[in-house]
């Protein structure tokens, strides 16, 4: 078993919890940050690295994956130890701090612990046809578009998701295909306008039957009004949402509302020590925005200083005056 010593762990490796990092070293803080996912940036990287948004204080226009990038980037100042593809399994504090266990079995032993886990754990929904396919033509997520090039592409969902793929792949792919089970989407009314005014072919009321193919994907059948149809297809990516799981954390004897942790004005959540900011947190008036995960990584910091060290101040003084 590993131990590893921190004066605040934070859990959850999205925009809320990137930002907290830099914040703790600003502060002085010995940082660890762990993440159940491989990479970096939560939300933005496993969902949208590829979308621009647009309200993010100081970018009229940002890609997500530029963010992220920026994010690590200030983070990387305060030196944070990153626990990655690991989860946070159990929390126990007692006077002097707070004892994570990984499911590695590695145990994290730190000052206090700010948990920025988002919507929990989230895993993509499975699509029933695509059974053993994935990585063999089947993706549920779109990191980078080159893998597309020269494909016949099928995308399959009618929510934000598979229209900004639609939209993004249909310059570089052979042929776009979305496959939606009604003829009513959830997306952007603007992305939806574009994906019908470009080449993508829209089939609505259908279904994935099957996908064939020897090893790598060949084609796909989709069924519409009881008749199915087989097309070419090298690459299917299922865009059908995300189950997301709060999984272990609903277990730390949190107070937990509607599947949040519910915090006061510092961030604190009922136990001693353990903090909550971003997605994950609940108070009345909470919006689940990037921008507000960002102010309240900044006012979790502070209040967890005071936590590890008692003698210190909540307001840090301005950063423009550190230097
Ligand atoms: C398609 C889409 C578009 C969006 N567009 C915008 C936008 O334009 N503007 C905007 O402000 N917001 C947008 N959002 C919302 C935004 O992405 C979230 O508000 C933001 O990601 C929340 O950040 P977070 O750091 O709090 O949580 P997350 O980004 O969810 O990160 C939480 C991390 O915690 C990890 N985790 C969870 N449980 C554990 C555990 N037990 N152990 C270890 N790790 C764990 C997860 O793996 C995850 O990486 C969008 C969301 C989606 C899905």
């Amino acid at each position: 078993m590993t131990t590893e010593q921190c004066d605040l762990l934070v859990i959850g490796a999205g925009p809320t919890g990137l930002f907290a990092a830099y914040y703790a070293g600003f502060r002085g803080h010995r940082v660890a940050v762990v993440d159940s996912l491989p990479e970096l940036g939560g939300q933005i990287t496993a969902m949208y690295p590829e979308k621009q948004i647009l309200d993010v204080a100081g970018f009229p226009s940002i890609k997500g994956r530029d963010l992220v990038e920026g994010l690590v980037t200030q983070a990387a100042t305060a030196e944070p130890t990153y626990l990655l593809g690991r989860t946070a399994e159990t929390l126990v504090h007692d006077e002097d701090g707070v004892t994570v266990s990984l499911d590695d079995g590695t145990d994290v032993r730190a000052g206090a612990v700010l948990i920025t886990a988002g919507i929990g754990k989230f895993s993509p929904r499975p699509l029933p046809a695509g059974e053993g396919w994935l990585g063999r033509g089947l993706e549920f997520f779109v990191p980078s578009f080159a893998p597309y090039a020269g494909k016949d592409v099928f995308i399959i969902g009618g929510g934000d998701s598979a229209f900004d793929w639609a939209l993004h792949l249909e310059p570089v792919a052979k042929s776009v295909t979305l496959v939606h089970r009604r003829d009513a989407f959830r997306a952007h009314e603007r992305t939806v306008e574009q994906v019908k005014a470009s080449s993508t072919r829209i089939i609505t009321k259908a279904e994935v039957a099957a996908l064939h193919g020897e090893g790598h994907l060949e084609s796909i059948d989709i069924t519409v009004d009881g008749e199915t149809t087989s097309y070419p297809c090298q690459a299917v990516v299922a865009a059908l949402g995300f189950i997301a799981d709060l999984g272990p954390i609903q277990q730390w004897g949190l107070e937990v509302q509607k599947r949040h942790i519910v915090v006061s004005p510092s961030m604190q959540t009922n136990l001693s020590r353990v903090f909550a900011a971003g997605d994950i947190n609940e108070y009345p008036g909470k919006v689940r925005l990037i921008a507000v995960g960002f102010g309240e990584a900044a006012t979790a910091v502070n209040n967890a200083t005071v936590a590890i060290d008692p003698g210190a101040k909540v307001f840090p003084g301005h950063s423009s005056e550190a230097g």
